[in-house]
Order: structure tokens, then C-alpha cells, then sequence
């Protein structure tokens, strides 16, 4: 856009001249910090290089108020620190050619300074064979001379008040919440890349994340995103002479509802591409329902002169030599993981919930593979079996259900019945899905009682989950979880809605809070509306899931007696109408 003002419009009457230092500065800045969390990146991308294996990062006021990034790395020596905090100054690049080959997370030597030019920053440093550090002070790009320090070997960056000269960008700022959970993903996405760097992060005084440094990657994922989410993951490991990949997927039975928690690296350093992450989803096809996406943390390795990762300042974009390859291999070497793996599938994915009365059979020691099931229906859809007038299926108008009679399940997935006018192919998820949204709803009405747990059960989050679990807990409680605190990140659940009993009670907490995260601040009745819709989908039989005739027989009775029996809770449709005229046109009985 052309700026507004009368006298910036026509350069006329200006001559070309050099913007001064500050000035340039503020400008990268605004391309390279654009909130706390590029600067928590930037900074702790300094310490890596640096070679350090500890990274303490201290936020106060979620970051507005104070960054400090203090590592045990390299070290600055004294008579360098002027230069480290000037634009362009870097010591990982010396010439062009450089740039192909760079393996350090930096190399434009345009952080500090871009920090320093909006903020107070404070640079203090010492290498390890000199006994004395320094210190240096950046206020708003104005740099103050070098002092003398006696300081442990290692770098500590202090920044402060920052933005304080932008008033624009400090508006553009969200909640705290917000801006927390920005520096929450930063410091785990690069936890995960470094495993045997001992990280930790403290939000205004308080712990709320570290890692041991112990080299393995499990363990870093398991601070994370909790221990039983990391014993469920499957590995990944592929390698041939050009692309080696390795790192860890979900299986199809945990996914969730956007691809926040889809992570690659490339070479060690994080990169978000949306191609990557559709061939990963490329590799669950059929395995899970469109709109779920995997948790996945992929470290992708490929010689440095194929891939181009200085395609933007903040390089979470990169360019591939040979895209289309490396997706294909991709989601080859992901598909291929998740045939060969062998998982402890949870209850309520072996059997469903138990909506059936009684409790649900305890079935947790059966180990099995992806369910047969799964492998027939996908052949059934390539061989496109479901003939093409099923996908173009009549459906009727979206009156209430029709009496119907129960003919059996096919492909684990739908149910078959016989209604006065022909016949009604249900699909059992989205069936299911309405009739616990439907009955949830009008328990809300009397408060939605809840139902004890035997054994509570304990619940792990990430640190931006559990903030978002802390923050929705009143909500919670009103539609009948009974939720607390319980150290750091998790939580005791106590009860669960009367409607939801013997669901997965962590299953259904998880998805609670799943989608909350997007939007900032809708109206309360939103976020409950949201919840009940997300939970009765997590609780909901899955395709795939065999059920008793008698499991059968209820759900269509159960739909039956519903409001809106034809469409589920996301308006998709609970069924296909085959008409006897249209079967009979079909057999050919009747003229076209
Ligand atoms: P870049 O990382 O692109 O080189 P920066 O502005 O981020 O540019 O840093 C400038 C220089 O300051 C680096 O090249 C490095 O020599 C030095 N430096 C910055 N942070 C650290 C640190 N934590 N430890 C050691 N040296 C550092
Ligand atoms: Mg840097």
C-alpha cells in the first residue's frame, strides 16, 4: 500500500540517501521480530550455534515486560560484543558461497541488532579461557559502550520492554495467554530438535517446562505432550543415499482437529511447509476422518546445497531441489510406519463406547494391529466397490428418521437397514455422533449430571494445553467434567458427563480443549456449544468398530428418537437413501 500522507507520496524534492543504522534496522526488525516469541527463536538459535547444552529462557509478562535467554555456550569475547549487536555482523558466514553450505540455525547477523533497535537490550558474555566478561547495552538501536563484568563462561540476553518504541506492533500483540503459548511451541518445537540440550522455561517466576538433556528424543516428546501421548507414538525411520527421515507419528487413533501439532525439520531446523505436512496426512489416508491430522515431530536430513533455506528472514519456509520427491518419500516411509505398527488401541477403539449400558469390558491388554477393517475398506474404495450412484446418493429431505429395520453392518463402518420406502445406509460415526450431541444437549438443561469415576484418572498436557484446560475449568465443570489441578500440566479428572460415561475420560478432556486454542474470545455459550459438539464426535463410536447386533439395533432406535436424525452435529449426513424406485430403475425393473 502507498502510505497516505500528502508529502511521502511523490519523492520529489528528496534526494537518495542511506537510511540511517536505526532506522534500517527497525525495518528488519519488523520483518524478523514480529512478537515475544521470534525473539525467544532468535535468541535461543544464538545459543545453539554458540554450541551450548543448557538454555534457561526467562519471560516475565509473557514476554513484554522481560526476555532472557542465558546459555552456557561459546561465548562472545569482550572486544566482540560491539559487533555482534551491529546489523550484518555476523561470525557464521564469510563470503556468498557460504550460504549454500551454512549449517548454524543463524547467518544474517541481523537478530540482535533488529532486537536491540526495539527494545532494551543488554548482551553479556564470556568465553571460557578468558577470565573476565563483558557487558554491552542496546537502548532503541542507541549502543552504549562496552563494561567489564566478572560473569560464569556462557551468554546471557536480557531484552526488555520490548517493542516500547512500536507502538504499532505493541497493539498488534494478543492476550498474554496468547503470546505465551507462542513461546510455549517455540521453546518445545526446539527442545525436540535438540534433545541433548537441557532446556528450561520460566513464565514470570514459575518452572513451567524443561527438558533433561538426555539425548533421547522420547523423553523430550514426553515433556511435551505428556507421557501417555509418547508411549503411543510410532517411529519413523527411513534412509537412502539422498533423504534420511526420522522421528515420530501418532496413530490413527489420536489425532486432532488441525495440524498445529504437525512439526518437520529440515537439517535440524524447524520449517513450516504446508506440502509437508498434506503428504504426511497423504500417508493416513483412509485411516483417519478428513479434518483430523496426526501429531507428528519428522527431522528430515538431505545434503545442504539441495535444500534452500534462506528463502525468508525468519527460514520457517525452505525450498527443495526435488519437491515432489521428497514428499512422495515422505509419506511413503510414514504409510509404511503406520502398516508395521502394532498398538495398544484403547478401549473405547475396540470396542466403542459403552452407550450400551453397564460398563465398558475392560479390554486393554488386547494388542492389535491396525484392524483389518481399515486395509478392506481402503481396497474397497480403490477398486471403488461403492459404486458410483452411492456417491451420488439421494438424500431425503431432513425430516424426522423413518421407522427402520436393521439389516446388519458392513465394513465396520455403516449399518444397513430396511425403512418403509426402501433402503438407509447409517453411517455409525456421525449416527452415533448425534445422538450423544442430542442427548447431551438436553441434559445441559439440567445441568448434564456427571458420573464418578472409579479411579480418577490423571491427564498430561503441553504447557499451552494445560493453560488452556486451567482457563476453561468453570465450563468444564458446568457440563460435568470434574476437573482439577494436579501439579504442574496435569489433571485429575474425577467425573465425566452422565452421557459420555465409559468414553475415555483423557480421550474426552483432550478433545475439550482441542479447538479452543484458534479462537481468542468468543461468547461462553460458543465455547460450551464447541466443547459438547467436539466431545460427543471423541466419544462417538469410529468407523472401523464392529458392533453387536444388539449395539446395532440401539443406535438406530437411539436415532430414531432424535431431533435432527439426518445430518450429524457438523451437518454432515447420518444417511443414504437408496429408494425402491431407485434400486428398481437400477435393475433395470423399470423404464430410466
Ligand atoms: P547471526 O546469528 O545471524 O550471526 P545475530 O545478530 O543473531 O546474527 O548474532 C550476531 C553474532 O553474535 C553471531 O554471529 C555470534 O557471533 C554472536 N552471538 C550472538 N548470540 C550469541 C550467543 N548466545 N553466544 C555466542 N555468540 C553469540
Ligand atoms: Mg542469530
Amino acid at each position: 500500500m502507498f502510505p497516505r500522507g500528502p508529502s511521502l507520496r511523490y519523492n520529489t524534492g528528496m534526494s537518495i540517501q542511506l537510511l540511517p543504522e536505526e532506522v534500517a534496522s527497525q525495518i528488519a526488525a519488523g520483518e524478523v521480530i514480529e512478537r515475544p516469541s521470534s525473539v525467544v527463536k532468535e535468541l535461543m538459535e544464538n545459543a545453539l550455534d554458540a554450541g551450548a547444552d543448557q538454555i534457561t529462557i526467562l519471560v516475565k509478562e509473557a514476554g513484554r515486560r522481560l526476555i532472557e535467554v542465558i546459555d552456557n555456550g561459546a561465548g562472545i569475547p569482550s572486544g566482540e560484543l560491539k559487533l555482534a549487536v551491529h546489523r550484518h555482523a555476523t561470525s557464521k558466514l564469510k563470503n556468498a558461497a557460504d550460504l549454500f553450505r551454512v549449517s548454524t540455525l543463524g547467518f544474517r547477523g541481523e537478530a540482535l541488532a533488529s532486537i536491540g533497535s526495539v527494545s532494551h537490550l543488554t548482551l553479556l558474555s564470556r568465553v571460557q579461557k578468558e577470565d573476565m566478561g563483558g557487558s554491552i547495552r542496546v537502548e532503541g538501536g542507541e549502543i552504549h559502550p562496552v563494561e567489564d563484568l566478572g560473569i560464569p563462561p556462557g551468554t546471557t540476553v536480557r531484552v526488555e520492554h520490548l517493542f516500547y518504541n512500536v507502538p504499532a506492533r505493541l497493539k498488534f500483540l494478543k492476550t498474554d495467554r496468547t503470546e505465551k503459548r507462542h513461546i510455549n511451541d517455540m521453546v518445545s518445537r526446539y527442545s525436540m530438535a535438540n534433545p541433548a540440550v537441557r532446556f528450561k522455561l520460566h513464565h514470570d517466576g514459575e518452572l513451567v517446562f524443561q527438558t533433561s538433556g538426555s539425548g533421547d528424543l522420547r523423553e523430550v516428546f514426553s515433556s511435551v505432550y505428556g507421557v501417555s501421548t509418547a508411549k503411543q507414538m510410532i517411529e519413523v525411520i527411513y534412509e537412502d543415499e539422498y533423504l534420511g527421515i526420522t522421528g515420530y507419528v501418532s496413530p490413527p487413533g489420536l489425532t486432532r482437529s488441525n495440524r498445529r501439532e504437525m512439526l518437520f525439520y529440515v537439517n535440524q531446523r524447524p520449517v513450516s511447509d504446508p506440502a509437508l505436512s498434506s503428504a504426511t496426512n497423504q500417508a493416513y489416508h483412509t485411516l483417519v476422518m478428513k479434518g483430523r491430522f496426526p501429531i507428528t515431530v519428522l527431522f528430515l536430513s538431505l545434503p545442504p546445497d539441495k535444500v534452500d533455506v534462506n528463502v525468508h528472514p525468519t527460514k520457517a519456509e525452505v525450498r527443495f531441489e526435488d519437491k515432489g520427491e521428497i514428499f512422495k518419500v515422505v509419506s511413503r516411509a510414514v504409510r509404511r510406519a503406520l502398516l508395521a505398527f502394532s498398538p495398544v488401541q484403547e478401549v473405547s477403539n475396540i470396542r466403542g463406547v459403552n452407550l450400551w449400558g453397564g460398563p465398558a469390558p475392560d479390554q486393554s491388554h488386547i494388542h492389535r494391529g491396525i484392524d483389518p477393517a481399515w486395509n478392506k475398506l481402503e481396497k474397497n474404495r480403490e477398486e471403488g466397490v461403492f459404486g458410483q450412484d452411492m456417491d451420488s446418493p439421494q438424500i431425503s429431505a431432513p425430516l424426522g428418521a423413518p421407522i427402520l429395520r436393521l439389516i446388519g453392518q458392513v465394513a465396520a463402518t455403516y449399518l444397513i437397514a430396511e425403512g418403509p420406502d426402501g433402503l438407509y445406509l447409517i453411517d455409525q460415526h456421525a449416527a452415533h455422533e448425534r445422538v450423544l450431541f442430542e442427548k447431551f444437549t438436553s441434559e445441559r438443561n439440567e445441568g448434564n449430571p456427571s458420573q464418578a469415576l472409579l479411579d480418577s484418572v490423571v491427564v498430561e498436557f503441553s504447557p499451552s494445553s494445560a493453560d488452556l484446560v486451567q482457563e476453561h475449568l468453570p465450563i468444564l465443570r458446568k457440563l460435568g467434567f470434574d476437573v482439577e489441578e494436579f501439579g504442574p500440566g496435569s489433571f485429575v479428572i474425577r467425573s465425566v458427563p452422565g452421557t459420555l460415561q465409559g468414553s475415555s475420560p483423557e480421550g474426552m478432556l483432550r478433545a475439550a480443549v482441542e479447538d479452543l486454542e484458534v479462537d481468542e474470545t468468543p461468547l461462553e455459550k460458543n465455547i460450551e456449544e464447541k466443547i459438547i459438539a467436539r466431545v460427543c464426535k471423541r466419544a462417538a463410536v469410529k468407523a472401523g468398530q464392529v458392533l453387536t447386533p444388539e449395539e446395532q439395533k440401539q443406535l438406530i432406535l437411539d436415532l430414531e428418537a432424535c431431533q435432527s436424525p439426518r445430518t450429524c452435529p457438523h451437518g454432515r449426513p447420518t444417511m443414504i437413501h437408496l429408494s425402491v424406485d431407485l434400486l428398481e430403475r437400477k435393475f433395470g425393473r423399470m423404464g430410466p
